[in-house]
């Protein structure tokens, strides 16, 4: 049953919108105040709360926030109703946690038209797209660069846009980082779902520019259907929510971050493991500056590692340094075991392999790994397939290929049987089972 709370101390204004909500097939509750208002939501947990800004005991702004640190309540649709029409008055309820803003006298089609984006599930079932919900578990590349995207006749290949992966898995839609990738991926998830709410989690490794700056350019943020999650661990100076939204302050981009009217709710993540639905994810610290971490989701089919960002320290200290014994070698060792611990039992491991061994001997310390590292990082922790991951800007495509075959010639000549591929955009990755993926050939030729 589609059930919404009205509350307005205007018994004439609560009539109106009963009668018109009534006729279209809602149950109605209705409070006269504030106080009253927040309790039969904590009692009836209503699909959609209307609610006006001035109200006598509690008013609107002071409701909203009661109602977002309210268990079951975090994701109900608050629409704030007011005879006042100021800009400010329509920002501030939206910072207070109201999802709409409609001024009075609220016109019926207009809150039928915004009433028909709510998907009748409930506020504490997962609105979320039928269609990928019995699927494989895939894995699509959006964005596959470091640092900054790198569009461009000898990138075409592999691609320029900056760190970004779709996973689907388990009835869940899992983006992992929202660099430029995100904008592509946007596009595609509209076309191909059109006009259906969607219901997505976005994971966060640390907020450096190339793994959040798509997200002013996600289409579906734009769109009040749509329910997007965004997870993360604090940033090193300010919290994750007041970072990641920075980047649309006004000198920056001229829509802010609150003014998208898609239901955004950022969460800073405090426990290393959580679940996003049914898929278990484990969080482990990368060896990159600042508060960065990778993840490891395991799914119906297999367990995949998304870890952009990391320096190996054994292996990176090994290149640098050759293989003489040394205290730091000693304590570089116990780093990677610990991050071995971590990547036990996964299938596929996306790992940061920006620099070839070369290279990496003047970018020691600066956070990012080489291929001879992840090889051998990926070799020990015995995962099926390896994707090198945040290619340098600088790195075409001829590069980046013989990036990937000289990994290649690394696991042959150590007799292993790891796959190596260097991640391309475009690219989708069926996971058969837990033992076997699959590349899809018409994706990788496509790009
Ligand atoms: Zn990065
Ligand atoms: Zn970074």
């Amino acid at each position: 049953m589609k059930t919404v709370l009205l509350i307005d101390d205007d018994r004439v204004v609560r009539t109106i919108l009963a009668r018109t909500l009534g006729q279209n097939g809602w149950e109605i509750y209705e409070a006269s105040d504030g106080d009253i208002g927040l309790e039969i939501a904590k009692r009836v947990r209503p699909l959609v709360i209307i609610a006006d800004l001035l109200l006598p005991n509690m008013n609107g702004f002071q409701l909203f926030r009661a109602l977002r640190q309210s268990p079951g309540l975090q994701s109900t649709r608050i629409i704030a109703i007011s005879a006042k029409a100021f800009a400010g008055d329509r920002q501030r309820a939206l910072e207070a946690g109201a999802n709409d803003f409609l001024g009075k006298p609220v016109r019926p089609a207009e809150l039928l038209e915004l009433l028909s984006h709510t998907v009748i599930a409930g506020p504490d079932s997962a609105t979320r797209s039928s269609l990928h919900e019995e699927g494989p578990v895939s894995i699509k590349f959006w964005g596959v660069r470091g640092s900054i995207p790198s569009p461009g006749p000898e990138t075409v290949q592999y691609g320029g846009n900056t760190s970004c992966v779709e996973v689907r898995a388990d009835g869940e839609l899992i983006i992992l980082d929202s660099g430029s990738g995100i904008r592509p991926l946007g596009r595609s998830l509209l076309a191909e779902f059109p006009g259906q709410p969607l219901n997505m989690t976005i994971l966060i490794t640390h907020t450096h520019w190339d793994h959040i700056q798509g997200f002013p350019f996600f289409l579906p943020a734009y769109q009040a259907q749509h329910q997007i999650r965004i997870l993360g661990f604090e940033g090193a100076r300010e919290g994750l929510a007041r970072i990641f939204s920075s980047q649309m302050e006004g000198p920056f981009f001229p829509v802010g971050f609150k003014e998208m009217p898609s239901h955004i709710q950022v969460e800073e993540l405090r426990q290393l493991e959580f679940s996003v639905g049914r898929v278990r994810v484990h969080a482990a610290f990368a060896n990159h500056p600042g508060i960065c971490v990778g993840y490891k989701l395991l799914t119906s089919a297999g367990a995949i590692v998304y870890m952009p960002d990391h320096e190996p320290a054994l292996a990176c200290h090994t290149v640098a340094k050759g293989d003489k014994e040394s205290d730091t070698k000693a304590f570089a060792r116990s780093q990677d075991d610990k991050l071995l611990e971590f990547l036990s039992g996964a299938d596929v491991l996306i790992l940061d392999a920006q620099y070839d061994a070369q290279e990496y001997k003047t970018h020691i310390h600066w956070g990012h790994g080489c291929v001879d590292a992840a090889v051998s990082l990926a070799l020990r922790s015995g995962i099926k397939k390896l994707f090198l991951f945040h290619h340098d800007p600088d790195h075409n495509d001829q590069k980046l290929s013989a990036m990937a075959e000289h990994a290649r010639g690394l696991v042959k000549a150590a007799g292993g049987t790891l796959e190596v591929e260097a991640a391309r955009e475009g690219t989708t990755v069926e996971m058969k089972s837990a033992l076997s993926t699959d590349i899809d050939p018409e994706t990788l030729v496509a790009h």
